[in-house]
């Protein structure tokens, strides 16, 4: 087990969602010489087994690295969620509501229990709105009075994804949301017309 000493300083409470985004700023914080504690927290991913899956890699990742990760008490409310949308179910629009419904009570939580900073596992994932997130982040750093700490994982994308198969975590087709299935499904499906229309053209071309 790596030992490290723990200061006031350098706690930070980490947000995460699943085991493979939270791999590589884990191992960053940590270089930096940050005693990292994760915090599983997403109301909004669907469906229930798809939550478990991500809630078990998340404790698969927390075991491997050997990091602490708390839960939350209560997690899946996407039904609620997509109400109080109001019909902003536009991706990206949708998103900033999204991550304020994490990183409000990540804060808190991160408050509760005494650290002086908190930062998240959105930050490396290259298919988020990282400028929205910062947003978001800041402004609830702002109300709650937890700092913030930003830092851009996003160049450790494939070093995380080649990790993540390495220790074999369970890795998610969808971003969480119902919305964010539909449109996985709807991409997938298009990928595999397009498939098929290159094989018959190229199948045409010899013929
Ligand atoms: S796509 Fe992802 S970030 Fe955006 S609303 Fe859905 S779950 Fe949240």
């Amino acid at each position: 087990m790596t030992e490290y000493m723990e200061t006031k300083e350098n706690r930070v409470f980490l947000h995460i969602c699943c085991g493979p985004c939270s791999l590589m700023p884990v191992v960053h914080l940590r270089k930096e010489g940050f005693n990292v504690t994760a915090f599983f927290f997403n109301p909004n991913i669907h469906p229930e087994e798809e939550y478990g899956l991500r809630r078990d890699s998340a404790q698969l990742a927390a075991e491997k690295l050997d990091y602490p990760l708390v839960f939350a008490g209560d997690a899946l409310k996407p039904a609620q969620w997509i109400r109080e949308l109001n019909g902003v179910t536009q991706e990206g629009e949708r998103c900033v509501s999204c991550y304020r419904q994490r990183l409000l009570p990540v804060a808190l939580e991160a408050k509760r229990r005494g650290f002086d900073f908190f930062t998240t596992s959105l930050l490396y994932s290259r298919y988020q709105h990282h400028e929205a997130i910062c947003q978001v982040a800041e402004q609830v750093a702002r109300e709650t009075g937890v700092s913030f700490l930003y830092r851009d994982f996003r160049p450790y994308w494939y070093e995380g994804i080649n990790l993540s198969k390495e220790l074999g975590l369970y890795r998610q087709k969808w971003c969480g949301c119902l919305l964010s299935r539909k449109e996985a499904e709807i991409q997938r499906a298009e990928r595999a017309e397009l498939k098929r229309r290159k094989a018959l053209a190229r199948m045409a071309s010899v013929a």
